[in-house]
């Protein structure tokens, strides 16, 4: 961890009294809005105040996603309309971080075509960003950062999006190598972090009034596997569920190749743990998911899910689906729809396989028309929204702890929330409740979410 105080202060002194406003977007996961989070937390130590809007800003980093093709593109989009941007404030400065910055060619591409960007910096280099800001407030032209600091020894201030919720990634990178993800190339190789230093950043935010702690890896599953046999991810859940106060511990994503007994005993005995698995499965068919390189088959998932069912025959569980990876048939889609109607899942993140260069599913033969998979998704959707229409019934007339997140979109006078399930709950109530657990009677289902009445 490099000190950068000397380079802060002489940004401090470059800044000058008058305040500056940076623009800080964040693209994709959960980890790269965290990150993006700790960026603002860089820049605040400089002394820059935030913008949501551009045109007004002094500095602009786009913190950056790299898992679609298209997600790439729209990025370049949007940094092109930022020339115009920059032709009317010369002295504005702009950034490009985030998992497209990993790619090599990204960054020469960006050097060649965009010369209204300043910098690039890589995923794990954040703890750069500092030197990084300070050349170009100097005026010293285009430079990249994609070093791999080890910048996570201890905790990085985080500018948080939200006084109630945080996420707290615990590991970095991930090794399994599905063929469709390019995450472990722009995201290297999995790191963890030491679990005193996760512990005591708990303990802060559950300080601070934090309610939910959102624990984030690539596959949080292989957590420790790197620190000796020090801890594992269940140990872990167990030393935070072991910290004073009111509040609950969720995690994401959980690798079913990896999901232990001893993690289903730890969800089950710490009263902390939310009550809800995220288990991304992907297809329900052997043959994709060898070639998909998940390293489970559907009976292997099938005997993790019976495990958790045998426990509570209507725990909460969700998962992620690809529809019409490379020559899919018809049978092996058939396998998928089977598999959601076995699990009954209460909810689904699906996707249509997109293509993705630099993965070895981009390379497979593929014979599956665009139509086809078009089709095949509007399928899964009806089959999710017959399951989650009657399986959200059992929860009327139960009584749910709900952590009140906003408003009600749609409804005057309403609010929305999460139970411990990861359930929507919608009801009537006063905005002062935002942020606070509250206690809510199921009285109807929809297949998206429930309503009820705070008690
Ligand atoms: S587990 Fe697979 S899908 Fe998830 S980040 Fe790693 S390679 Fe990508």
């Amino acid at each position: 961890m490099n000190d950068n105080t000397a380079i802060i202060s002489e940004i401090k002194r470059l800044l000058g009294d008058e305040p500056k406003l940076a623009y800080v977007r964040s693209f994709g996961c959960q980890l790269n809005t965290s990150d993006g989070e700790k960026i603002k937390g860089v820049l605040k130590n400089a002394g820059y105040g935030f913008t949501e809007d551009e045109s007004e800003a002094d500095l602009i980093i786009l913190n950056t996603c790299a898992v679609r093709e298209n997600a790439e593109d729209r990025v370049f989009g949007i940094v092109g309309s930022m020339k115009k941007l920059k032709e009317l404030k010369p002295e504005l400065i702009i950034g490009i971080a985030g998992c497209m910055t990993a790619q090599s060619h990204v960054a020469e591409k960006i050097k060649r075509s965009y010369p209204q960007v300043d910098f690039v910096l890589g995923t794990s280099a954040i703890n750069g960003l500092p030197r990084l800001l300070l050349d170009a407030l100097n005026g010293a032209g285009f430079e990249a950062d994609i070093t791999e600091y080890d910048d996570f020894s201890g905790t990085v201030e985080q500018v948080r999006g939200s006084s109630f919720k945080a996420s707290v990634p615990i590991m970095f990178g991930c090794n399994n190598f599905c063929t469709y993800c390019i995450v472990p190339y722009v995201r290297g190789r999995e790191r963890s972090r030491l679990p005193e230093d996760i512990v005591s950043e708990v303990e802060g935010l559950v300080r601070e009034g934090y309610k939910e702690i959102m624990l984030l890896g690539q596959n949080v599953n292989s957590y420790g596997n790197d620190l000796g046999g020090e801890m594992t991810f269940p140990q872990l859940l167990r030393r935070l569920n072991d910290i004073e106060g009111d509040f609950w511990i969720r995690f994401m994503s959980s690798h079913p190749k990896d999901a232990s007994k001893e993690l289903i005993d730890a969800i089950f005995d710490c009263e902390k743990v939310a009550k809800h698995l995220h288990l991304p499965v992907q297809s329900g068919s052997d043959d994709v998911l060898r070639r998909m390189n998940r390293r489970y088959t559907a009976e292997k998932y099938l005997g993790i899910v019976n495990d958790i069912r045998s426990r509570d025959p209507e725990f909460s569980l969700t998962t992620d689906l690809i529809v019409g990876f490379p020559d899919e048939t018809d049978e092996d889609f058939e396998a998928t729809l089977d598999i959601m109607r076995t699990v009954k899942y209460d909810n689904i993140y699906s996707f249509i396989y997109s293509k993705r260069s630099g993965t070895r599913a981009a390379e497979m033969p593929d014979a599956v028309s665009e139509e086809e998979k078009g089709k095949r998704m509007r399928r899964l959707l009806e089959v999710q929204r017959e399951i989650s229409t009657e399986f959200y019934k059992r929860f009327i007339g139960r009584r749910m702890r709900v952590l009140v997140d906003d408003k009600a979109k749609k409804r005057e006078g309403f609010l929305t929330g999460k139970s411990s399930e990861f359930i929507i709950v919608e009801f009537e109530g006063d905005e002062s409740l935002i942020g606070r657990f509250v206690d809510v009677e199921i009285t109807g289902a929809m297949n998206w979410a429930v309503t009820g009445r705070v008690i």
